[in-house]
């Protein structure tokens, strides 16, 4: 039988995946020097990383072959190859600036992004401001609304996948769960994305389309402005009963206009949801994103209203420390700027390296 693995060779060892426009043939590990871990997700580790020809910083975002085929979810880091080969230009999505293959790893060099995960201010604060919610939203939205345009649907929004940058903007990170090809009319039906987050129809395992990025909006929105998402519980069955049957709890003291954008998006019926017909353009025109200048938005031309205040490109104050705690081991060559480096806020003073996990890095 023909084998259509797309990671396997002929032969069945792991071998050479067409990284497309995006692959730089001659790149490789030694390129860097890998100064910490920023962030773990399923597949591999995302890495802060200063490329030794141009000593700048970049985020290095690793994936190991034989973890993907080991969860036989391929095509979830296919989709991502492919969004990410897509040359997806956009003010709030990440950068690709390359990648390329070891035998056992994939490696995508992105810009390094260090104003936090929303998710690491939100946990500061509890919950923000409606003029602070309604930038991050109107950022996001506008992201997802690129993405739409190109029928990619986004599936996994969330404030651990939303970041900011040394302005306060926002950036969206994580392609993983990405689904091409998702036209308007389209449906598609894996079961994936994050309990607190997953949309009606997903939980009920029924066919889903791009509307589920709208109720994820939705999620995140609830989360910036009443500090937990919507439905939330512990116990995961009474989350579940809740995303299924029971009314948006809209606690007082929220504008009529906020109150209203959560009812919509948050609509249990995907056919009813806001975005359901014309998908972003419904969002723009919502009563509660009255005060954005959608164009001053896109171009950058509003002050967002917190900046992170990062020292530099490799401040990484904003950064979880419970990754940051988790040193590269010197062997594979760390800065010594870095090193040296003793301001209070500096999340690599203090930590001791763990050294068991160095091959799993390179
Ligand atoms: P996963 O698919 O495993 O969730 P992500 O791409 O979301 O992986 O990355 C995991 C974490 O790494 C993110 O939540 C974020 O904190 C951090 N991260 C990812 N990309 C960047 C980046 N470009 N700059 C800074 N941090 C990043
Ligand atoms: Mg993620």
């Amino acid at each position: 039988m023909a084998n259509c693995n797309p990671l396997r060779s002929p032969s069945s060892t792991l071998s050479e995946v067409n990284l497309g426009p995006s692959a730089n043939p001659h790149a490789k590990p030694t390129d860097f020097d890998f100064l910490a871990v920023i962030g773990k997700g399923t597949y591999g580790k995302v890495l802060l990383a200063k490329l030794k020809a141009d000593n700048k910083f970049y985020a290095v975002k690793v994936l190991q072959k034989k973890v993907i085929l080991k969860k036989k979810e391929q095509k979830n880091i296919m989709a991502e190859r492919n969004v990410l080969l897509k040359s997806l230009k956009h003010p709030f999505l990440v950068g690709l600036h390359y990648s390329f293959q070891t035998p056992e790893k994939l490696y995508f060099v992105l810009d390094y992004v260090n104003g936090g995960e929303i998710f690491f201010h939100l946990q500061r604060e509890r919950c923000f401001l409606e003029p602070r919610a309604r930038f991050y939203a109107a950022e996001v939205a506008s992201a997802i609304g690129y993405l739409h345009s190109l029928n990619i649907v986004y599936r996994d929004l969330k404030p651990e996948n939303i970041l900011l940058d040394s302005q306060g903007h926002v950036v969206l990170t994580d392609f993983g769960l990405c689904k091409e090809g998702v036209e308007p009319e389209t449906t598609t039906s894996t079961f994936c994305g994050t309990p607190e987050y997953l949309a009606p129809e997903i939980l009920r395992k029924e066919p889903y389309d791009r509307t589920v990025d709208w109720w994820c909006l939705g999620a995140v929105l609830y989360e910036m402005i009443y500090s937990l998402p919507p439905f939330y519980s512990r116990d995961m069955s009474e989350l579940y009963d809740g995303i299924l049957h029971k009314p948006l709890p809209l606690p007082p003291g929220k504008s009529d206009a906020v109150c209203s954008l959560l009812q919509s998006l948050l609509q249990k019926d995907q056919h009813c949801r806001l975005g359901a017909i014309d998908d972003f353009l419904e969002i723009k025109n919502h009563v509660f994103f009255s005060p954005i200048n959608w164009d001053d938005l896109y171009h950058k031309r509003i002050t967002p209203p917190y900046y992170p205040n990062v020292k530099g490109p490799a401040d990484t104050q904003h950064i979880d420390p419970e990754f940051t705690r988790e040193m590269v081991p010197n062997s594979v060559g760390r800065t010594p700027e870095l090193n040296a480096s003793t301001s209070s806020n500096n999340a690599f003073n203090g930590f001791s390296y763990v050294c068991g996990e160095e091959d799993s890095f390179l």
